[in-house]
């Protein structure tokens, strides 16, 4: 999920954003630190703050980094952690005079991007909804009276321990909004599909509040799709078939229905995991199939009346990756199994992990739902007692990790989401 926070400075977007992130579990970016970053080098550095010609060759030598630490955000200007110092008055106002430089706008937007296509982020700035991402699922344009923003900056400031004036702090404000909505380059205006938002007469809790309900407006397709009758009807044939064929036990199937989309996967035993899933669950599961499959009569209208999707193994599996994602976001559930091939006569412990299932759950921003499958020799045999142990959901929030991002990140929640996996067997094993 992007959500793009965009509006004038001191509108509280930052604070909000906090509180927002937090509550979703997602990333907190603010970009307004990265031109701070850069405004702080050029006041250092004793060049005026609209000198360009001296600015944009500047840039050769800048090198800023995000970094999270424990869902903070830092801003490393070459190797140096400048978060706190480039938060004065001064500085604001060379962060608004360097922004109006192309070069400079240029200079960031891969860096902004990067996180955002890397993470679920809610990103405050002025043009994110305009320029970083266009295709953002939620877009706030978040305003407040210059008055209402002069008030509660100059208390902040004053409570810093700088010197200032209301007046003074008003003038300033005054200017960089002109400044910063007349500029040539991605003026700080609404995109055309955002919410326009605005907070003078809210307080901080009101305000955080309206920004979720707001977001659950926009994302509301996130529900639950009931399982149409032809899915019922075959769940409940193989349901039946398969109990007495593997005689299938399932652990736990009665927890609540999700409301939500999740990822649901399991360790890959046998071909018939499949089905297995499809009939431990609730919820309508969409599986990837080989696409020969969808070549062969009948069975080609069997799997996509079930709701299966083609994948193509051979040629990488771009499209059907997309369609995960697009599936997630709207509001369906997919499931997938992380070990990749079969495995059987493996303790899954033992085996490798593939690190999709963390792409996907981090890029869709869902939840994962672990499905154990226990039989005698980890291998799904007819006749046998096989039971399938369904795990609880696990909230996005919880493998959020926002200290560590792109590969990096999926393979961390990968391992994670597996080891949750093996732990549910285990303790069942334990609890018998
Ligand atoms: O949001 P903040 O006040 O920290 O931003 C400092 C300055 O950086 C703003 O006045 C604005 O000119 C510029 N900015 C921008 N685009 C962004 C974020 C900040 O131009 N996405």
């Amino acid at each position: 999920m992007r959500i793009a926070l965009d509006g004038p400075s001191g509108a509280g977007k930052s604070t909000v954003a906090k509180a927002v992130a937090k509550r979703l579990g997602i990333v907190y970016v603010d970009t307004g630190a990265l031109y701070r970053s850069i405004g702080l080098y050029v006041c250092r550095a004793g060049v005026a703050k609209n000198d360009s010609e001296k600015i944009i060759p500047m840039l050769n030598d800048i090198k800023l980094d995000l970094v999270f630490k424990d869902g903070t955000q830092c801003v490393i200007l070459n190797g140096e952690d400048v978060s706190s110092l480039i938060r004065t008055g001064e500085i604001s106002m060379y962060a608004s005079a360097v922004s109006a430089i192309p070069e400079v706008r240029a200079f960031l937007l891969e860096t902004q991007r990067k996180i955002a296509r890397e993470n679920s982020v809610i990103m405050d700035g002025r043009d994110i909804g305009t320029v970083i991402i266009p295709d953002a699922e939620v877009k706030i344009f978040m305003v407040a009276s210059a008055e209402a923003r002069a008030e509660r900056r100059y208390k902040e400031l004053i409570a810093k321990g700088e010197e200032c004036t209301y007046e003074g702090v008003l003038a300033d404000i005054i200017k960089r909004d002109t400044d910063d909505s007349t500029r040539a380059v991605a003026p700080a205006i609404p995109a055309e599909d955002a919410i326009f938002l605005d907070n003078s007469d809210l307080n901080e809790e009101q305000t955080v509040e309206r920004v979720l309900e707001i977001i659950e407006e926009k994302t509301q397709k996130k529900t639950k799709k009931k399982p149409n009758r032809f899915y019922r009807a075959i769940k409940f044939l193989f349901g039946k078939l398969f109990s007495l064929l593997y005689r299938v036990k399932v652990v736990n199937r009665d927890k609540e229905i999700f409301d939500k989309p999740f990822i649901v996967y399991a360790n890959h035993t046998s071909l018939m995991d499949v089905v297995v899933m499809v009939i431990a669950m609730k919820n309508q599961i969409r599986y990837m199939a080989k696409k020969e499959i969808f070549k062969v009569p009948v069975v080609n209208w069997f799997v996509k009346a079930m709701g299966a999707f083609p994948v193509d193994r051979k040629n990488g599996d771009v499209s059907a990756i997309k369609t995960t994602l697009s599936l997630l976001k709207n509001g369906e559930c997919v499931g997938i199994f992380p070990q990749g091939t079969r495995r059987p006569y493996q303790n899954p412990r033992e085996t490798e992990v593939k690190d999709g299932i963390g792409m996907l759950a981090s890029r869709a921003g869902v939840g994962i739902v672990p499905i154990y499958i226990k039989n005698k020799k980890n291998k799904l045999k007819l006749f046998h007692r096989n039971t399938i142990i369904i795990g609880d959901y696990i909230p996005p929030e919880e493998f959020a990790f926002p200290e560590l991002s792109g590969k990096e990140k999926y393979k961390k929640i990968s391992e994670y989401a597996f080891d949750k996996l093996c732990t549910l067997g285990e303790e069942w094993e334990e609890s018998k």
